[in-house]
């Protein structure tokens, strides 16, 4: 049996029986790395080296018996996730160069529980897009079928795992980032509330929306690492100190009576129609089981995008300021003085996206223009989390699509920035409202196609999603299926 193809709970049991050591998974990763990767590019960076020796301690402690969940398993991280000594660069020419002198907090809890680590996963550059295509460095491939985007702008981190080529893997979400390419890949994706998970360390994209989470082949292994990168951060202002429950405890209970919202504006016309009957069929699976299905409205539905697009682009132009070829990351070999280097660093480090979001943001913030549009998102941004609020009195948790479509192909939509903007309908609103939300395998489209299901919840109320997860999973097959590489 190939190790590549388990999951964090399969191996953890094997490892603590002492049937195999973290060595061999070790070994396993990257014999599949060196077989896969060639067609899915799904890293920046690999970590060999520091994996073998992260493995030999795991097995030295896994023997005194000390070993967690974690002990011994090879993750992936997102490249905008500050790894100490290991080159961080956002997919991005403008930190080529850039090796953090510290780890994030994440990274130093997924230290402590004894994970190995494979390598920096690639992204869209500073986060901002779906499909991976606006990395400065290489297009990752959907495993599922390689002339197909992976999503994004976790990409990098949903292909390994639908590759095989890591255990698990982080990434981040300020509008949809872990859950789309979560489903486009068929892999579980979750955006935890907002502060549940600290920031510190991650490369602010845009600080108000931006959460890390997991990106697993299952449901236990995302409760698994909820438990352990979840909870307060002294470093971070914005994280929480809400209770950390044990999430795996909360998988196995019954649904029965747990109320389903389905909001009637994100059925619409346009929707992929096999999307669409994938995930009625989904919702019928958890009325077989117990759970009671209510219409719902989310009223302000349609201003999300709009909404997103000025507060991210305006967070994302203060937040990108620090890039200015004087601290760290790439400085213009050819400046005349000081303003100059400033502006051909950026115009010569930066991506065309990353320009245009940096120039929304700016105009959306500029005197004259902040009443129209910053604080007019501010007020929307309100009103769609009053909506969600509302639904909640009502409804456990709410039930759509991941996206409107499967993973489209390479190249569809890079001349149509607004196109690409939509891709992202059925996950932002989470995001400017705050709550978590899970991506979960829920079906297949014609050519194989994997569709993702989202469940969204109340806030820090990750253990529904968990527990409606798990009761999906263990009635259907979706996320046993594999892509043939
Ligand atoms: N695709 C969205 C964007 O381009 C969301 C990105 C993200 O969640 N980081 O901004």
């Amino acid at each position: 049996m190939d190790l590549h193809h388990l999951t964090i709970h399969e191996l953890s049991g094997m490892l603590k029986k002492g049937v195999i050591r973290s060595r061999d998974i070790v070994d396993s990763i990257f014999k599949r790395i060196d077989h896969t990767e060639g067609k899915i590019a799904a890293y920046m960076t690999l970590t060999r080296d520091l994996a073998y020796e992260q493995a030999e301690k795991a097995d030295s402690v896994i023997k005194s018996g000390k070993a967690g969940h974690l002990t011994g398993i090879p993750v992936a991280i997102k490249d905008n996730i500050c790894t100490n000594g290991i080159r961080t660069t956002c997919s991005s020419k403008i930190l080529d160069n850039f090796v953090p002198p510290y780890d994030a907090t994440v990274i130093t809890r997924l230290k402590d529980a004894g994970a190995v680590f494979v390598g920096k996963t690639n992204m869209d550059e500073f986060a901002m897009g779906s499909s991976t295509e606006n990395s400065a460095y290489a297009i990752t491939k959907n495993p599922w079928d390689t002339e197909r985007i992976p999503g994004g702008s976790s990409g990098g981190s949903a292909a390994a795992v639908s590759a095989d080529e890591c255990i698990a893997a982080l990434g981040s979400d300020t509008g949809g980032s872990i859950r789309q390419p979560a489903a486009c890949c068929g892999v579980v994706g979750l955006k935890p509330t907002y502060g549940r998970v600290s920031r510190y360390g991650l490369v602010a994209f845009a600080s108000s929306l931006d959460q890390i989470g997991p990106i697993t082949k299952d449901v236990t292994d995302s409760a698994i690492l909820l438990n352990i990168i979840g909870g307060h951060d002294p470093l971070d202002s914005t994280s929480v100190g809400t209770p950390m429950p044990d999430f795996t405890g909360s998988l196995e209970g019954d649904i029965k009576g747990v109320r389903i919202g389905i909001p009637r504006e994100y059925f619409i016309e346009g929707m992929d129609i096999e999307v669409e009957r994938s995930v009625m069929e989904s919702i019928s699976v958890l009325e077989g089981l117990g759970a009671i299905r209510k219409e719902i409205s989310l009223p302000h539905t349609d201003y999300a995008v709009a909404t997103y697009y000025i507060l991210a682009t305006a967070e994302a132009s203060s937040n990108l300021a620090r890039y200015d070829g004087a601290r760290y990351g790439y400085r213009t070999k050819n400046a005349k003085d000081l303003f100059d280097m400033y502006i051909r660093s950026r115009q010569e480090g930066f991506g065309p996206e990353v320009k245009r979001r940096i120039m929304l943001g700016t105009y959306a913030l500029s005197a004259g223009y902040y009443d129209a549009y910053y604080r007019k998102a501010q007020q929307v941004r309100r009103l769609i989390k009053e909506d969600f609020d509302r639904a909640f009195e009502s409804v456990d948790v709410i039930i759509t699509p991941t996206a409107p479509t499967p993973a489209f192909k390479i190249g569809e939509k890079t001349k149509d920035p607004l196109s690409m903007y939509l891709s992202d309908i059925f996950t932002i609103s989470v995001n400017l409202a705050g709550i978590p939300a899970i991506s979960i395998p829920g079906g297949f489209c014609s050519g194989n196609l994997p569709v993702g299901l989202q469940i969204s919840g109340k806030y820090f109320d990750e253990e529904m999603l968990f527990r409606l997860a798990y009761a999906f999973e263990q009635s259907t097959e979706w996320h046993k299926r594999r892509p043939v590489i």
